[in-house]
């Protein structure tokens, strides 16, 4: 054989016997990167595969030696390592990443061996450049898939079971050897049905394939201790080559959750129960607390009772006032946080509202030589549609405050308006003081229930710490939000938005309130009142304004009474009474088709939303809520003299 170099660019122009001509064609069309060292392990010849897949020019490369070649093809690459038996009479082969000219990299599967002439002497050594990248990159995916996905199982908070066909354990992770109490190899192979609790596990795989809900089935997993462990399984399919070839059962561990469940379950529930006993006992203790403030009532307005016993007496009103504004505020917060308070939209004018409020703080500023100020901003329209009672409670809450925590200077309160579309406003109130102020460290709590800034020990003014509870979640429900800035020692400033509508042009005509003066003859009054201190508040209260006064125990009396006797003008009905409750006697008193139906006054205990409207509903002419105070009794008498249905009483003659 002919032992110069086989190189098609070399031996231009030469004419070459048929088979070299055909060798030199295999070389230099080979795909793979061919480089021909000579017997000095120096090359002598590149193919065009190599130029192109590596970028050296043949005449570059011509002559370097073995060592040179290595260098150059892997300068700046650490890893791949060529392999030993490289030059030596034995085939090699290994994987390698080589350097191009450009400096990129390329995966190459390298082939080397030794070349023999026909007399079998050695005749040069050839190394094979095999382009592996597109291959290596389709492995390094695959190694990434594989990692990403065995880290996922391996890492879960889950256990994660391999079970074939049959429900056999192929694997599993180290959350399922805990559940388990067991080792893989212990298992692995093993029908997986005892440790699921279930009977056979395989058709429960196939099934939930189909049906997710299957998966309720499993619900435990038993340890080797024989406790068992409280699980939310999911099944999903291993899938190969588009084939099922088993399942996993993916195990939530749900008895910390179960437990957190119950746990809030109970503490809601316990939650549920003080509400309902706080309102219960506020409910309970209004009704004997009528007759302490009634009767205090009555002693002071008598002439004969002075000096000591009369500060003893006032002592007892206060004190039982101040209770009972207590029980008034742990049944409206107790109300509201059971979410039973409905939003009302009524028509009310703001400036007569702001006004009224002023002018029931007014004593108290006035005693404490506070100047009260209000501002209501001239965009707001005159007549407003909105919840006028929670407003009101609002202001109320938040000017007492001020009045009570401010010993000189002003208290401001302006409304503007902060945002109209269509007949919807946002109305903004601010409630400034000039008071001692509120320290930033305790302004995150203030809005919580029972919150009061002074110790409990020490305090010196009265309060029962839900004002500003009970005003956040009024304004809440009004659609806004409180915010409150303040500085110690300089004063608070508490802020509000609710919503409202502009009021239709109609209803804008002043309401007609009856006056109290318009009261201008005695009345016959019947009382159906069961609680014999309230019968002599009522009686007193009445008789004092020169009334007369009947009383009847329970409904069925008060009928027995009407029966008898249809003359009165009035008849003040307990909702609450033994033998025949209002309700049934207002009932029965219609039924009864009087020719002059009395007006009849529900008085009841229950302060609650609704009752009301149920008592209006069932036919009673007016509502009085317990305790009954001598200017509400008057209020609601004037209301009687404004109604048309007192006329008809007008020519009865009592025989005073
Ligand atoms: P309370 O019925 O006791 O007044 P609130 O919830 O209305 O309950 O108020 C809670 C506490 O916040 C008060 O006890 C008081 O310490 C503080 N506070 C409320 N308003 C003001 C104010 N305008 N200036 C200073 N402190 C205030």
């Amino acid at each position: 054989m002919d032992n110069r170099p086989i190189s098609q660019t070399g031996n231009q122009g030469m004419v070459l016997p048929p088979e070299r001509a055909i060798l030199a064609s295999v070389v230099s069309h080979n795909p793979n990167a061919l480089v021909l060292f000579d017997n000095e392990q120096r090359i002598s010849l590149i193919n065009r595969a190599f130029t192109v897949s590596f970028g050296w020019e043949e005449a570059e490369m011509r002559g370097k030696s073995a060592a040179e070649f290595s260098q150059i093809m892997s300068s700046g690459i650490t890893g791949g390592q060529w392999p030993d038996t490289l030059w030596s009479k034995e085939p090699c082969s290994c994987e390698l990443e080589l350097r191009k000219r450009d400096g990129q990299t390329l995966f190459v599967q390298l082939t080397g061996y030794g070349l023999e002439d026909d007399g079998g002497n050695q005749a040069g050594y050839l190394i094979s450049l095999a382009d592996i990248s597109e291959r290596k990159l389709f492995e390094l995916k695959l190694q990434e898939t594989i990692e990403r996905y065995t880290s996922l199982k391996k890492y879960n908070h889950d256990a994660v079971i391999s079970l074939d066909l049959e429900g056999r354990v192929i694997n599993y992770n180290n959350v399922a050897q805990r559940m388990l109490g067991r080792p893989v190899e212990e298992l692995v192979g093993k029908d997986f049905s005892p440790y699921a609790l279930v009977d056979r596990i395989g058709p429960i795989l196939a099934e939930a394939h189909r049906d997710a809900t299957v998966e309720r089935i499993l619900t435990g997993i038993q340890h080797s201790s024989g406790s068992v462990c409280e699980i939310l399984a999911s099944i999903a399919p291993i899938i190969i080559n588009g084939e099922i070839t088993g399942y996993y059962m993916i195990a939530k561990d749900i008895s910390e959750q179960k437990k957190l469940l119950i746990e809030k379950e109970a503490a809601e529930a316990m939650t549920r129960a003080k509400s309902e006993f706080l309102a219960m006992m506020s409910h309970e203790i209004r009704n004997p607390m009528n007759g302490v403030i009634g009767m205090t009532r009555l002693l002071l307005s008598s002439p004969s009772l002075e000096g000591e016993l009369r500060e003893y007496v006032e002592l007892i009103r206060k004190s039982g006032h101040s209770l009972l504004n207590i029980v008034n505020d742990v049944l409206d917060f107790t109300r509201l946080e059971s979410g039973k308070s409905e939003l009302n939209h009524e028509p009310f004018r703001l400036s007569e509202l702001t006004g009224e409020l002023l002018a029931i703080q007014m004593p108290n500023a006035v005693q404490k030589g506070l100047k009260l100020e209000v501002w209501n901003d001239e965009r707001i329209p005159a007549q407003l549609i909105g919840d006028k009672s929670k407003l009101s409670q609002v202001l109320l809450n938040l000017i007492g405050n001020a009045v009570k925590f401010t010993d000189s200077g002003s208290i401001k309160v302006s409304f503007r308006l902060v945002e109209q579309r269509g007949d919807q406003l946002e109305l903004e109130g601010v409630i400034e003081d000039t008071g001692i102020g509120i320290s930033e460290s305790e302004l995150p709590q203030l809005f919580h229930p029972f919150t009061r800034l002074d110790n409990y020990l020490t305090r010196t003014v009265e309060g029962s710490g839900l004002g500003l509870a009970i005003s956040r979640r009024l304004v809440e429900i009004m659609g806004g939000k409180i915010a409150v800035r303040s500085v110690v020692g300089e004063g608070s400033t508490f802020t509000f938005r609710v919503v409202c509508r502009a009021a239709p042009l109609e209803l804008a005509a002043p309401v007609r309130v009856p006056q109290v003066s318009e009261n201008t003859r005695p009345l016959r009054v019947l009382i159906g009142e069961d609680n014999e201190i309230n019968q002599l508040v009522i009686r007193k209260m009445l008789e004092k304004s020169g009334h007369h006064v009947v009383l009847a125990a329970n409904g069925a009396e008060v009928l027995e009474e009407i029966r008898r006797n249809n003359c009165y003008d009035l008849i003040l009905l307990d909702i609450l009474m033994p033998v025949m409750n209002g309700m049934e006697t207002m009932q029965e008193l219609q039924a009864l088709q009087l020719d002059r139906q009395p007006y009849v006054i529900a008085v009841t205990a229950n302060a609650l939303k609704g009752d009301r409207e149920a008592c209006l509903a069932a036919g009673m002419d007016d509502y009085l809520s317990k305790p009954i105070r001598r200017d509400m009794l008057e209020q609601a008498l004037a209301k009687y003299w404004a109604s048309p249905k007192n006329n008809l009483t007008s020519a009865i003659d009592y025989g005073e």
